[in-house]
């Protein structure tokens, strides 16, 4: 039944149900079931239609999301996902897994008094109405065009962008190191957030559109940079960053110690079926473990949620800041707060200690001092504060930086920025290589899909702009 907007008067916020924590502690599926179709339509007309509206002005898409919520309302779903994939490669992805709290709900202006629309549950299930409905179709472009374009990275920047120049007409073809598509989508996110089959959909949907994907193929070592520029229009650089920050501690040796990537890397193989020899040999493995995840950002969460539903005895999250000032968002802090996880906000390891393999960490309470040139209070030690927590896995969760690029795809013409993400023009997205452009993580630094994605849309534009531009000078020259 078509419902009238402005509802948020009468109508509470719900989200979908989550599903309760004795069930989900104990597997890795997505922990929110789906909106049926009256609670979407009634929780989408709760949107005031406002006339500015912050919600679209904070998503890094742009999106068109009071108008997608009306449509919702009323029913018309094919419309509503006709104006949700305008402006959304992956809207059934951002859906899931954008902060939204940081992003469009929390500046969603009935949030105060009222609770935010749950913009991102509705975008979800028009998008998976769309796909049931069989509206998500292969790419068909209305032209063929002779020019290829190289991309090298399969993550959500390399594939919004495929698919946008694949609508276009070039020729796409995908390079990626790793086995499957999708990037930190597949390996780094875990399934309980981001259930890999949403993403394999999307890689089918994209070959079956004529996307041709090179996969276990690493740039550097099967190809140069010059080599894959030679072969193709224009390439895009999209391979993310994954080279682990570290921290100097005595005892950063001692076994099981690990590095979060690693350790999720291999749940997520685990989960799709892959031989894991570190897993079943316990080395990446918190069945029956004390485990503290040392770090305070999205990745952090997914380690100690991770830990959780593998069986651990304990799971502790140490920060060194206090909980608004951590750099994660605060619905995933919640989810791992309610699965059982103990944050230890304020402390910092100092330490860590066994015999061989690690036992125990000693850590230092913290204070926060003024703010720093980025506005985040500066975290102090507190002298004598030194206490001791019980571990038999640590797991290092504190960021990461970019691979040096140039040296890797032997191009030493590729410009980097001071802080070895990859230069390049604002307004173009081209580094300063002619027609290679890059854009998501290698660009940002370590970011968000839907950043990554509204990247890969703005240099596929770029790129197509770059190749029409050098057939123009081409007939020109030949007139
Ligand atoms: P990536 O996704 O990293 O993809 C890069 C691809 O390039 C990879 O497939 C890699 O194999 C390939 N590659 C690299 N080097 C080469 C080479 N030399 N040759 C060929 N291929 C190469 N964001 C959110 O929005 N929400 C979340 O909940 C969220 N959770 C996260 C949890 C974790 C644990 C991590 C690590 C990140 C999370 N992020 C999250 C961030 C998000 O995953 C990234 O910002 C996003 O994936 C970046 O996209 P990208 O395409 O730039 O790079
Ligand atoms: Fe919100 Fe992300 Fe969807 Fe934008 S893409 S509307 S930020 S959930
Ligand atoms: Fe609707 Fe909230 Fe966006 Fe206003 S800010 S248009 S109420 S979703």
């Amino acid at each position: 039944m078509a419902q009238r907007m402005l509802r948020f008067v009468t109508v509470e916020q719900r989200r979908p149900e989550k599903r309760r924590v004795a069930e989900r502690r104990r597997d890795f599926r997505e922990i929110y079931r789906e909106f049926d179709p009256a609670e979407a339509e009634v929780q989408a007309a709760r949107c005031s239609q406002c006339g500015i509206p912050y919600c679209q002005i904070h998503c890094p898409l742009g999106n068109n999301i009071p108008d997608w919520l009306m449509l919702t309302a009323q029913g018309r779903m094919e419309e509503a996902y006709e104006v949700v994939s305008a402006t959304n490669s992956f809207p059934e992805i951002c859906g899931r897994i954008c902060p939204q709290d940081r992003l469009c709900e929390g500046n969603c202006v009935i949030e105060k008094g009222y609770e935010a629309v749950t913009i991102g549950a509705v975008e979800k299930y028009i998008t998976e109405a769309a796909f049931a409905s069989g509206w998500v179709r292969p790419i068909r472009p209305p032209v063929e065009r002779p020019q290829s374009v190289g991309i090298v990275g399969a993550g959500p920047a390399g594939l919004a962008a495929a698919e946008r120049l694949r609508r276009r007409g070039y020729r796409i073809e995908v390079y990626d190191r790793y086995d499957r598509v999708g990037g930190l989508m597949v390996y780094g996110i875990p399934n309980f957030k981001l259930e890999k089959e949403v993403v394999a959909r999307r890689h089918r949907l994209l070959a079956e559109g004529g996307v041709v994907f090179h996969l276990g193929f690493e740039v550097g070592r099967e190809a140069t940079l010059a080599e894959l520029r030679a072969r193709h229009a224009a390439v895009l650089i999209a391979t993310g960053v994954y080279r682990p920050r570290d921290i100097a501690l005595p005892g950063a040796g001692l076994g099981n110690v690990v590095q979060a990537l690693d350790y999720l890397t291999a749940s997520n193989r685990k989960g799709l079926g892959d031989a894991v020899a570190a897993f079943d040999d316990g080395r990446l493995n918190a069945d029956g473990k004390h485990v503290v995840v040392v770090g305070g950002g999205d990745t952090a969460m997914d380690c100690v949620r991770t830990a959780v539903r593998q069986g651990a005895r304990s799971v502790k999250c140490l920060y060194r800041r206090d909980r608004a000032n951590m750099p994660g968002s605060q619905r995933e802090v919640s989810h791992a707060e309610e699965e059982g996880v103990e944050f230890l906000w304020l402390a910092t390891p100092e330490a860590l200690l066994g015999n061989g393999a690690v036992r125990a960490v000693r850590a230092l309470r913290m204070r926060l001092g003024v703010p720093d040139s980025a506005g985040r209070r500066t975290p102090h030690p507190i002298e004598g504060s030194s206490f001791r927590l019980k571990a038999d896995l640590v797991i290092k969760a504190l960021g990461f930086d970019p691979e040096d690029l140039p040296a890797l795809f032997g191009e030493p013409a590729l410009e980097l920025t001071k802080w070895g993400t990859t230069k390049v023009s604002w307004r173009t997205l081209m580094t300063s290589v002619d027609g290679v452009f890059a854009a998501g993580d290698i660009v940002r630094g370590a970011s968000l899909v839907v950043w990554a994605i509204r990247d890969g849309r703005d240099a596929a534009d770029s790129i197509h702009r770059y190749i029409e531009a050098k057939g123009a000078g081409a007939e020109a020259r030949a007139a």
